[in-house]
C-alpha cells in the first residue's frame, strides 16, 4: 500500500481509538552483489530502496503490546504481554514485530507496552526483504519511544535476533544493515564480520540507469531445506580448511581447497570465496568508474550461484538470460535463491525492450507473468512524523 502518513494515523485511530505518538519508516533492500556471503563473515553490497514499511505507534501505560497490519485489515490485533513473551511464543507475521521487542528486552533494554499498526509498500517475498523493513521500522520506533539509545549497529543485530529466534529463519544481518544505514544515491558496503559499513556512491539516476527487479513469483522459504543445507556446507568447508569462516580464504587458497574438499563442498566454497572478491571488485568499480561498468561482475555472480552454489531455478535463469539478450548491462538472481527475484542493470532507454523480452520468455516457457519494476537507492530507517 502507499498510504500517506495522515491516512495511516487515521487508520491507527480507527483501530486503537487513540492518536499515534509518531510514525517510523524503514526501507526494503536489494542486494547489488554478495549472495550468501553474509553468514560466512564476508562482504555484501545492498542498497535501501524507496519502497518502505511504516509503523504508527503509541505507548501504552502497561506492558501490553497490540499489533495490527493493513495487510490483514479484518483481523483483530495480536495482543501479548511483554512479560510472557518468549522465544517461539508468537507465530505468523506478528513474530517479526513482536520478535523485535523480545530481542530488545533479551539484549537488556526495557520496552514499554505499545500499540502498533503496520503498513508497507515493500512487496512480500520478492527478495526485497519486507521482513527486515518491518523489523527495522519497529526497532527504530521502539528505540525512540523507550529512549533506550540503541546504536544502529545494535538495532541491526536485534532485528536479526528477532528473525533467527522468534521467526526461526537462520538469516544474516545484511538486510537490517541496509535498511538502517542506507542513503539516497548510495549503496552500503558491509563487512559482516566486524559489522562495519560504509557508503559507496551509486547514482543510478545520474548515470541514466535503472536497476530492474524481476520478481519471478516463484515462492521461496528461508526456513526450509536449501538455505540451511548451504549454510551447513559452508560451515563444513571452513572447518575442513581450518579457518574460522570462509571469509578467511582467498581466491589463491582455492587450489588447496580442491584437494581437501569433496567436489560439492568445494563448489559451495568456491562460490563464497569468488563472490567476496566480486563484491570488493564492485566497490572498486563504483568508486573509480561508476555503475555502468558493473555488468560483468553481476553476470559472473549469477553464473557462480547457478553452477557452484546451485541456488538458482529455471525461472531465474530465464529472467537473467532474457534480460541480457535484450541489452541489460548485467543481470543476476538476488536474495536467498530457489525463487524470488532477479535484478538487471539497464540503461533507462532499454528498459521497455528488456521488460518485453523477459515477459515474452516467461510466456513461451509457460511460467506465470513476472512482476517487473525499477528500484533506486533511497533513505534509511527513521522517524517520518
Ligand atoms: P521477504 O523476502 O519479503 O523478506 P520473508 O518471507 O522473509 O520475505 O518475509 C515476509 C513475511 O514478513 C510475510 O510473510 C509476513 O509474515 C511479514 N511481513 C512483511 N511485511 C508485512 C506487513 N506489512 N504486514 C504484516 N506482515 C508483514
Ligand atoms: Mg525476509
Amino acid at each position: 500500500m502507499n498510504t500517506t502518513p495522515h491516512d495511516l494515523a487515521a487508520a491507527f485511530a480507527d483501530r486503537f481509538g487513540s492518536e499515534p505518538d509518531g510514525l517510523w519508516a524503514a526501507p526494503g533492500r536489494v542486494n547489488v552483489i554478495g549472495e550468501h556471503t553474509d553468514y560466512n563473515d564476508g562482504f555484501v553490497l545492498p542498497f535501501a530502496i524507496t519502497h518502505s514499511t511504516t509503523v504508527a505507534v503509541a505507548v501504552r501505560p502497561n506492558r501490553m503490546v497490540r499489533v495490527a497490519s493493513t495487510f490483514a485489515p479484518d483481523d483483530d490485533p495480536v495482543t501479548v504481554d511483554l512479560d510472557t513473551l518468549e522465544e517461539g511464543s508468537v507465530t505468523g507475521w506478528a513474530a517479526y514485530p513482536l520478535g523485535v521487542l523480545w530481542a530488545m528486552e533479551h539484549s537488556g533494554y526495557r520496552c514499554p507496552g505499545m500499540d502498533i499498526l503496520v503498513d508497507s509498500s515493500v512487496p512480500v517475498g520478492a527478495g526485497l526483504s519486507s521482513s527486515a523493513a518491518l523489523e527495522c521500522a519497529v526497532g527504530v520506533a521502539a528505540n525512540d519511544l523507550s529512549e533506550a539509545g540503541i546504536s544502529r549497529r545494535e538495532l541491526a543485530t536485534i532485528g536479526q535476533l528477532a528473525e533467527n529466534r522468534m521467526v526461526g529463519a537462520p538469516t544474516g544481518v545484511m538486510d537490517q544493515s541496509a535498511s538502517l544505514f542506507g542513503e539516497v544515491g548510495h549503496a552500503v558496503f558491509l563487512d559482516c564480520r566486524s559489522g562495519e559499513s560504509r557508503l559507496v556512491p551509486l547514482d543510478l539516476e545520474g548515470a541514466g540507469l535503472e536497476l530492474m527487479v524481476i520478481d519471478t513469483r516463484v515462492s521461496h522459504s528461508h526456513s526450509s531445506g536449501g538455505y540451511a543445507a548451504r549454510r551447513r556446507s559452508c560451515e563444513l568447508g571452513a572447518e575442513l580448511m581450518g579457518v574460522p569462516a570462509l571469509r578467511d580464504l582467498s581466491v589463491e587458497d582455492l587450489a588447496e581447497a580442491a584437494g581437501v574438499l569433496d567436489e560439492e563442498t568445494f563448489r559451495r566454497v568456491r562460490h563464497i570465496v569468488t563472490e567476496n572478491a566480486r563484491v570488493e571488485d564492485a566497490v572498486d568499480i563504483l568508486s573509480r568508474k561508476g555503475p555502468a561498468d558493473l555488468g560483468p561482475v553481476l553476470v559472473a555472480s549469477h553464473a557462480s550461484m547457478r553452477d557452484d552454489f546451485e541456488i538458482s531455478c529455471p525461472e531465474l535463469d530465464t529472467a537473467v538470460d532474457a534480460a541480457l539478450d535484450a541489452g541489460a548491462l548485467g543481470a543476476r538472481m538476488t536474495g536467498g535463491g530457489f525463487g524470488g527475484a532477479a535484478i538487471a542493470l539497464a540503461r533507462v532507454d532499454d528498459v521497455p525492450a528488456i521488460r518485453a523480452a523477459v515477459e515474452a520468455a516467461f510466456s513461451s516457457a509457460g511460467y506465470p507473468e513476472p512482476a517487473i519494476f525499477g528500484v533506486l537507492p533511497g533513505a534509511g530507517a527513521g522517524r517520518v512524523a
